[in-house]
């Protein structure tokens, strides 16, 4: 179900959407927070031991750079581990740790989708795909924009089947410090010359929604409960909310109820 926090813009003249990847159309990196968190208290508490107050300040961080790109992530546990007395160490480091740490959970998922055992509906949002081809049959070009390596997005929406629906997909760069998000829209706006009202934005993260309410689009916030791929979850709907999402769903089985919020007609 669709809950709609503002009303419909004047007149439907949507011409693009902007889709986030993970925790929106992909569950592939379903619980990266708990690959994130254990890592960054480890890495700030050293040999001491690990605080509530700590475990606190971690889950607090986490929560609000949800849907940044990771090395900024990194930068902030670099700054933090130096702070508590810790060893400087390039936030790239970090990176390239939690990576590690974390492919290991994506790759058996990848390693099942190519060899047939997995299907790519196990592990995309309810009725992504389906409202993606409605949206290019309704003449939207559309994007992909994420946090994650360009080379890995791209990769894993081929698995998912969806990577041929997008015009373009844009992950983060290799070694580079960029928001691929901010890049996007930069690219419709000043490139294209796209107005906000034309553009759909679609996420899971404030960033995304922040972004998109910033260049007036219109920002649909994906509250996914990715461990059922369907469903609100609370603190999602709570954060994207706060970030001035126009509408809140869990997944996209009402296509319809979107499609008619956005007033478009197929
Ligand atoms: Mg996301």
């Amino acid at each position: 179900m669709l809950e709609i926090l503002s009303p419909s813009h004047s007149s439907s003249a949507l011409r693009a959407a902007v889709f986030d990847f993970d925790g929106t159309i992909s569950t592939l990196r379903c619980g990266w927070e708990q690959v994130m968190r254990p890592l960054m208290l480890e890495c700030i508490a050293g040999d001491k031991e690990i605080t509530p107050a700590l475990e606190n300040e971690v889950d607090r961080y986490i929560d609000e750079s949800t849907g940044i790109q990771t090395i900024y992530q990194m930068q902030w546990l670099a700054r933090r581990v130096a702070a508590a007395g810790g060893p400087e160490r390039d936030p790239w480091a970090y990176k390239d740790e939690y990576n590690r740490r974390l492919m290991r959970r994506v790759e058996e998922k990848k390693r099942a989708l190519e060899s047939g055992s997995a299907k790519p509906e196990e592990y995309t949002v309810a009725g992504a795909a389906e409202f993606l081809r409605s949206l290019r049959g309704a003449g939207l070009e559309l994007y992909l924009a994420s946090g994650t390596d360009d080379a890995d997005v791209k990769k894993e929406a081929a698995l998912l089947g969806v990577a041929d629906l997008f015009t373009e997909i844009k992950g983060a760069p290799a070694h580079m410090a960029a928001c691929s998000k901010e890049a996007v829209l930069g690219m419709l706006f000043e490139h294209r010359g796209f107005s906000g009202e034309s553009l759909l934005v679609v996420g899971d993260g404030k960033v995304e929604i922040a972004l998109g309410k910033k260049h007036g689009a219109w920002a649909l916030g994906a509250a996914t409960d990715e461990v059922n791929r369907r469903g609100v979850n609370e603190v999602k709907r709570r954060r994207l909310i706060a970030a001035g999402a126009d509408a809140i769903t869990g997944d996209f089985e009402d296509a319809d109820g979107i499609m008619g919020w956005m007033d478009i007609n197929l």
